[in-house]
């Protein structure tokens, strides 16, 4: 094995636990022996999915070819991140700056405000989601780089249809992350077109890892199982009968180095639907019941982000990915729900540690 970090905090040889569900290296082994290695900035890279990405990057390609940015400080257990940049994306001349003096050609843009926090603060989320965006896309355009830009099953709304949504369909999202997101969406289609920018750009749905989530509406299927160790009980502020997509992380990351990866003559679109499964918090909850057969649910629902959740797809039809650039995710509910224990139980989450992780 090439790299024991490969997904960021977590140290895959510390402990003898049970084995992963599926060989999660093998996809990104089988990409970089065919790939050149890019250059690669990552924005907002201390958030949910950053450093996950960083660290996939690295064991493909080795450690120069990342470089990371936010604007944060860095965590004091951050030993996974190298060549860490402040980077506010509102500076445009500061992303130039990056870009031209560590020779980038690939900008991962993963800096934003997500559904929950943006409603708090509408203001900042029209600058971090949609000034961030144009710079990105300027910055983009005069350098000739390689744009990732993540969408989101946000960038529905109440108007469409939430079985099985299809790539194009009714895009009315009634939430500013939301908007802001069909506005990223467009604009890098029109960046494409306009000025030949090789902007890509997924629609993923709640993204589970073991790392913390930033403030969306799917962050529970995440706490649900910190708390599934630490307190044997978990308060859901959604419904029990919420349908919503998700995807495990290290198909969140495969995606993406897939997606990127993919020669531009097989893309029918720029940005394309992709995801793992869809459940309710009653059917996680009666996964992590067949693993810790006394964990318990009740229900405190929030009316922002139930209101939110409401208007999302219910499950997504990511067939034009699989057909046209082989999206093919490995991880369902059950494979997901092994793997979020074995992880965190790695990383030692249990009732001890309450105090210190609150
Ligand atoms: P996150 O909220 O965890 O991280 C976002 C990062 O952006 C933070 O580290 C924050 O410090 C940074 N940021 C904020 N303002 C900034 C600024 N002015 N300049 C530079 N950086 C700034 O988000 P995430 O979960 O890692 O999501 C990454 C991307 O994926 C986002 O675009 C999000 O919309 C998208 N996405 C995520 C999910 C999910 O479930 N996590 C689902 C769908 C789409």
């Amino acid at each position: 094995m090439k790299s024991l970090k490969v997904f960021g905090r977590v140290h895959l040889a510390k402990r003898n636990y049970s084995p992963l569900p599926v060989d999660p290296l093998l996809r990104f082994k089988t990409i970089s022996q065919t790939q050149k290695a890019p250059r690669v900035l990552i924005t907002g890279s201390l958030g949910q999915l950053g450093r996950g990405l960083n660290s996939v990057y690295k064991y493909m390609y080795g450690s120069e070819c990342v470089v990371m940015s936010d604007i944060v400080r860095l965590p004091a257990n951050a030993t996974d991140v190298s060549d860490y940049n402040y980077l506010d994306i509102l500076n445009q001349s500061s992303i130039e700056e990056i870009v031209v003096n560590k020779n980038i050609d690939t900008i991962v843009h993963f800096s934003a405000l997500l559904s929950a926090v943006g409603e708090s603060n509408v203001p900042l989320a029209l600058q971090v989601n949609c000034r961030g965006v144009e710079n990105i896309l300027q910055v983009a355009a005069k350098h000739r780089l390689k744009v990732f830009i993540p969408s989101t099953i946000g960038a529905f709304g109440p108007t469409t249809p939430r079985e099985n949504t299809p790539d194009l369909t009714v895009q009315c999202p009634t939430t500013i992350y939301g908007v802001s997101k069909v506005y990223a969406e467009r604009l890098g289609e029109y960046f494409n077109h306009r000025f030949g920018v090789d902007f890509r750009s997924m629609r993923f749905p709640g993204i589970i890892s073991a790392t913390k989530p930033g403030g969306g509406t799917t962050d529970y299927a995440i706490q649900i199982f910190y708390d599934a160790l630490q307190k044997g009980k978990h308060t859901c502020y959604l419904r029990p009968d919420t349908r919503l997509p998700m995807m495990y992380d290290t198909d969140c990351m495969a995606s993406i180095i897939q997606l990127l990866s993919a020669e531009s003559s097989l893309l029918k679109r720029r940005t394309y639907n992709v995801t793992g499964f869809s459940f309710t918090p009653e059917e996680i909850a009666d996964a992590i019941r067949r693993v810790m057969p006394g964990f318990e649910i009740d229900y405190d629902i929030c009316p922002t982000r139930q209101a939110i959740a409401d208007s999302w797809p219910k499950s997504l039809d990511d067939s034009e990915a699989r057909k046209d650039w082989g999206w093919n995710p490995e991880y369902g509910l059950e494979e997901t729900v092994q793997v979020m224990f074995a992880l965190l139980r790695r990383e030692e989450i249990t009732p001890q540690k309450i105090v210190s992780t609150a």
